[in-house]
């Protein structure tokens, strides 16, 4: 029996941004929160995640940092992917001053072990498909699961990732496509590649014409005897497969990634070569117009991939969506004494973020207008076409991202509110 004053939540999906929010909501006193997860138990796909400063900061104040570790090195090499020609050293020092604990590369199951961790065992249901939702009249939402049971709660979070069932019942127009870009990504023990010159000594690009190859490690070494190492393969230039195209983790053969690096460096070719049959994942990529507001019904709140079509675009994903959990309990914390709490929050807390992503889409279009220029002019080398994707990827000023602080960003936010009884009080 759940005491009427408790504000009901169902978290839909246990990815990063689930596992954060469920983890800041199961601390409000005042709130009473389930996890809903459509896989039978808690599963990750992929390879390696990158950890900036942003992720520290969140990571922190969720507790959840020390189980996280992982590999850096102390520089990044960006080459032309068929000679191997260093183009760009980028150095990233061991400590940052933003962050003792600096730039890694970690495997994914490491941060998600460490979310996990941190969330009470007993509000998470796996084997839980969401299928519909029902705005009620009487007040709440009814979500209905694939084994035909159903709860009411006031308050849905959908974190159910970018094909959000979530997001296409609030916003019934919003078509996702694939955009042709592909990743396939594995973890291979680093002594596999110790044949291979040059590929595990630092973290690379290797840059195509129409793809490129990423090696990181992804293990702290002093923790293992068996440090693994990631091998990422994306092409920009996919075609659509009926049926085949999903968006995370299917078996890819050896000679589908292989047949994409056929023109690339022999290092490429060999490291590629080295991965036992069965174990790359394919990841298809897609996106859908963006939206301006995350929030519908004065009820539902989407975070994470779920919100944004941003799709990798700045290896930061998992905190962005770790992010929106944290603001999101901040939001329904300080709102939680208003007349109409709910609607309060879920206001705060779009106006909070929001922006912050519609700031990313900012940088995102600056960059490709950049590209399209450099595409239209007709007098450019390969090593200017890849130095202009370089410039790209390093270019711009990142800060706002890579070394956010969270509660820094949420302080500051309150702080213009001009008086506390008005935020509690009024809506
Ligand atoms: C190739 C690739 C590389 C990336 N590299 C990085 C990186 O280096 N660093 C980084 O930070 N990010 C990276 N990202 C992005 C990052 O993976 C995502 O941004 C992050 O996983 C988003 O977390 P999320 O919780 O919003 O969604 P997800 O991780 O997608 O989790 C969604 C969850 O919802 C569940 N779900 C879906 N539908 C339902 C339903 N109907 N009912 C119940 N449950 C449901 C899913 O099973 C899943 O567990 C990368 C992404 C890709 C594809």
């Amino acid at each position: 029996m759940i005491a009427k004053s408790l504000i009901t939540v169902a978290i839909i999906g246990g990815g990063p941004g689930g596992l954060a929010t469920a983890i800041a909501l199961s601390k409000l006193p005042f709130v009473h929160v389930r996890l809903y997860e459509q896989n039978p138990e808690p599963r990750e796909a992929g390879a390696g995640i990158s950890l900036s400063t942003n992720a520290w900061k969140i990571l922190d104040l969720l507790q959840a940092s020390d189980g996280v570790k992982g590999g850096s090195k102390a520089n990044t090499h960006q080459r032309n992917g068929y000679t191997g020609k260093i183009l760009n050293v980028q150095e990233q020092p061991e400590n940052s001053g933003a962050d003792a604990r600096g730039s890694i590369r970690a495997r994914r199951t490491r941060l998600q072990s460490a979310l996990l961790a941190r969330v009470p065992a007993e509000i998470i249901e796996y084997g839980k498909r969401v299928v519909s939702l029902d705005n009620l009249e009487e007040g709440g939402v009814r979500v209905k699961f694939k084994d035909e049971t159903e709860v009411v709660v006031d308050l849905v979070v959908g974190a159910d990732g970018i094909r959000s069932i979530v997001r296409r019942i609030l916003f019934p127009d919003h078509q996702l496509h694939f955009t042709g870009n592909t990743a396939w990504r594995v973890l291979v023990p680093k002594s596999s590649l110790a044949h291979i010159p040059d590929i595990t000594q630092t973290t690379a690009w290797w840059w195509g014409e129409t793809g490129h190859a990423y090696v990181s490690d992804v293990d702290d070494e002093t923790e293992t005897a068996d440090p693994h190492f990631e091998i990422t393969i994306r092409s920009y230039h996919e075609p659509e497969i009926a049926g085949t195209t999903v968006p995370w983790g299917i078996p890819a053969s050896n000679d589908k990634v292989a047949s994409r690096v056929l023109k690339f460096d022999q290092r490429v070719r060999d490291a590629v070569g080295v991965v036992p049959e069965g174990q790359w994942r394919e990841f298809a990529g897609y996106a859908g117009p963006r939206l301006e507001h995350i929030t519908g019904w004065d009820k539902v709140v989407l975070i994470g991939d779920a919100s944004h079509p941003l799709q990798g675009a700045f290896g930061s994903g998992a905190t962005f969506a770790m992010e929106d959990g944290w603001i999101l309990a901040r939001a329904l914390e300080r709102t939680r004494s208003s007349a109409s709490p709910l609607p309060r929050a879920l206001k705060i807390f779009d106006e909070i973020r929001s922006p912050y992503y519609m700031r990313m889409y900012a940088h995102l279009d600056e960059g490709r207008e950049k590209m399209q220029k450099q595409r239209k002019s007709e007098s450019h080398t390969l090593d200017e076409l890849l130095k202009a994707r370089i410039d790209n990827l390093l270019g711009g000023n990142k800060d706002f991202i890579y070394k956010n602080d969270i509660q820094k960003v949420w302080n500051d936010y309150i702080a213009t509110l001009p008086d506390e009884d008005d935020v509690t009080d009024s809506n």
